[in-house]
């Protein structure tokens, strides 16, 4: 499922608690960054979801940079999922190629 505005501010929740998949965060993201109105909104919510709880316990809080924080760690985490994924994929291949030698080697005996 491709996000766009109409389906962006339905995902907000799922983002906030890390429940998008690797796909569908790596697409929410792609939208933000080309979208001030989606950006826009994701601030607003994330005021009210954050800043419900933090009205109960007080003290200052800066919610825009926590947000920022929050993007950049997401990134940080799709990343981290990318390439644990190519490594698994580099070494399915190179098990793949060990078995094809392994069975030429066996074959030219
Ligand atoms: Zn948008």
């Amino acid at each position: 499922m491709a996000v766009n505005c109409k389906n962006f501010a339905n995902l907000i929740p799922d983002f906030l608690s890390d429940r998008l998949d690797d796909a569908e965060l790596s697409d929410f993201l792609a939208h933000l960054d080309s979208c001030p109105d989606c950006r826009e909104e994701l601030s607003t919510q994330y005021l009210l979801y954050e800043g419900m709880a933090r009205l109960e316990t007080g003290g200052p809080f800066d919610l825009e940079k926590e947000l920022e924080e929050v993007i950049r760690t997401a990134r940080k985490r799709l990343a981290r999922r990318q390439r644990v994924f190519s490594i698994a994929a580099a070494l399915e291949i190179v098990t793949l190629a060990l078995a094809i030698v392994t069975a030429y080697v066996i074959l030219a005996m």
